[in-house]
């Protein structure tokens, strides 16, 4: 039968790429870029000129008024706005209280004061407001402490005062009020992160399928398409369902539509739900099912353990270094709720800049100083974080196991573990996300106590094909027998030296591959807690000879 929540027609559906399963339904609601200020304009009309200043900022004022008046009434459950589902109501309150402090900023009489000042100097209004907003955010910067880290709320509310006297689009993440899919051209890991609760979905025109942005959705169970054609075109408020599996984008849909879509996806959920127990074969052959997770916020029950911590998520919008004691509360908050837990030491550069390291640009970051290469040149970042990980274990007595991201050759695996295992870290493992380090999988067991198969990089690297890429997800695809023939023969050293070889990158979360890697000679398998029923399910009916069997077929 056809599904009525995904018309076919061509003019009544768009498709790009699935990143992260579930599917949802919502109004558009889109994130425009910063406005660019046009050259400075001749004055001819001082006071008209100071009249669209006012303008701008009564503008901005009232719309985030009348969103954080929208997001109350959601909250509260009446009115006309879209209701939010009990888990949102916190944090729909959360988003009114935040817009009506934004609104009080933006109807700040010294400010104003100042951007008719400015323009009384022979500045046009956007110009103008560009001046006060840049003089108000400095000032604040100065201060330190909390009111430098609302530096950042001026440079939002300055982008949406020119936009609007310049007539553009509002920038930045929307905060209409109601549940909303987020459409945008592209979004950076720190906005994902710092999505509300009111996003049912997201859709991007660019993005690959191994993004990071792709990543932290998956990390959230928001169903989200990357590298979709043609969905910023779409009107804002257009109703579209989002199948995060498939990648289709249904268009025009009516609200028995969008209500069906909604139960399905309820249904499928609670059955999926309901999976439980350890990872085995249909012959009990056990193979770890792991989580990935950003932050103890991804923790979820029903999984052995934490196969992949990716910690510099905890710290993306950082502009100063997290101290010893803050990282010591972050990784024991999650060791305290996990019976083991791998521990990934900060993993940044290219699509993850930490702010905080102060790292110059590269022409070519992906091959540049990123994962442990951050090691050669601040080194006392890594000791750090190695001190704050061994004393959460001491104080938490948790399974804790540590990795260190982008390992290359042997000698760099022995100088990571010789330094991990100073401070009486016992379980010391690399991921394999080079080529060259899948090459010598045997060496670099002799240096560490297990391996970590990072596909996303390990694809990016092997095909030489940027993993942020819209159209490179055929060479990214997690199938090319070339991968799977690098991880076949880290599986293979592993089982040599007997010791764990996992895969932790996104591939281990689609579950028609899970019997492959397991045929291959995989030990676990670590994915984002959304993935990991239906890998349950799929891995327990096959046997291992048949996952065998798929392995072989596969290369
Ligand atoms: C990987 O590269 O597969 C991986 C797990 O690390 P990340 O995706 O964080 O780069
Ligand atoms: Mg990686």
């Amino acid at each position: 039968m056809a599904d009525p929540t995904h018309p076919t027609t061509p003019s009544a559906g768009l498709a790009g790429l699935g990143v992260s399963q579930g599917r949802a339904a919502g109004p558009v609601v889109r994130m425009a870029p910063p406005p660019v200020l046009p050259g400075p304009r001749q004055v001819a009309d001082l006071a008209a000129e100071a009249a669209m200043v006012v303008k701008a900022l009564e503008s901005v004022t009232a719309d985030l008024r009348q969103r954080a008046a929208t997001a109350a009434r959601a909250a509260r459950g009446d009115g006309n706005a879209a209701p939010a589902g009990d888990d949102d109501a916190a944090g729909t309150s959360a988003a009114a209280e935040i817009l009506d402090a934004l609104a009080m900023i933006a109807d700040d009489p010294m400010l104003r004061e100042d951007a008719e000042a400015a323009v009384r100097g022979g500045l046009d209004a956007p110009h103008a407001l560009d001046a006060a907003f840049t003089h108000h955010r400095d000032t604040l910067a100065a201060l330190g402490g909390y009111l430098a880290e609302r530096a950042a709320d001026l440079d939002d509310l300055k982008h949406r005062a020119i936009a609007a006297c310049l007539g553009l689009p509002m920038p930045g993440i929307p905060a209409p009020g109601h549940p909303y899919v987020l459409v945008a051209d592209d979004l950076s890991p720190a906005d994902t992160a710092g999505l509300g609760t009111d996003v049912v979905a997201l859709v991007t025109e660019k993005g690959g399928p191994t993004s990071h942005t792709a990543i932290l959705a998956r990390g959230r169970g928001l169903p989200a398409v990357v590298a979709c054609a043609g969905i910023t075109a779409l009107a804002d408020g257009t109703v579209i369902s989002v199948d995060g599996k498939t990648g289709q984008i249904g268009v025009g849909l009516t609200d028995e539509a969008v209500a069906e879509l909604r139960r399905n996806d309820r249904e499928e959920r609670d059955r999926l739900a309901k999976s439980s127990g350890p990872g085995r074969t249909a012959d009990d052959h056990p193979v770890k099912l792991l989580l990935n997770i950003g932050s103890a916020a991804d923790l979820r029950p029903g999984a052995e353990g934490v196969g992949l911590f990716r910690t510099e998520f905890l710290f993306l919008d950082r502009k100063q270094a997290p101290s010893f004691e803050e990282q010591v509360t972050a990784y024991a908050e999650v060791f305290a709720r996990a019976e083991m837990v791998v521990v990934r030491t900060l993993d940044a550069g290219t699509d993850k800049p930490l702010p905080f390291l102060g790292l110059p640009p590269e022409p070519n970051p992906a091959l540049g100083i990123r994962g442990l290469r951050v090691d050669r040149v601040l080194p006392d970042v890594l000791d750090t974080q190695l001190d704050a990980i061994a004393e959460a274990a001491r104080a938490t007595g948790a399974d804790a196991w540590v990795m260190a991201p982008m390992v290359t050759t042997p000698a760099e695996a022995a100088a990571f573990a010789r330094r991990a295992r100073a401070r009486g870290l016992t379980r010391v493992g690399a991921m394999v996300e080079v080529p060259a380090a899948a090459l010598l999988a045997d060496r670099l067991l002799t240096e560490v106590d297990f391996l970590s198969i990072g596909t996303n990089d390990l694809s990016q690297y092997t095909f030489a094909a940027d993993r942020q890429h819209p159209g490179l997800a055929d060479l990214l695809d997690p199938w090319q027998p070339a991968l799977l023939k690098l991880i076949a023969s880290c599986a293979e050293a592993g089982r040599a030296a007997g010791k764990p070889v996992g895969v932790c990158g996104e591939a281990a979360g689609d579950p028609q591959l899970a019997p492959v890697l397991v045929g291959l000679g995989v030990t676990s398998l670590s994915m984002a807690a959304v993935c990991v029923p239906s890998v349950r399910e799929e891995l327990s009916q096959h046997t291992l000879e048949d996952c065998r069997k798929l392995a072989a077929r596969s290369r």
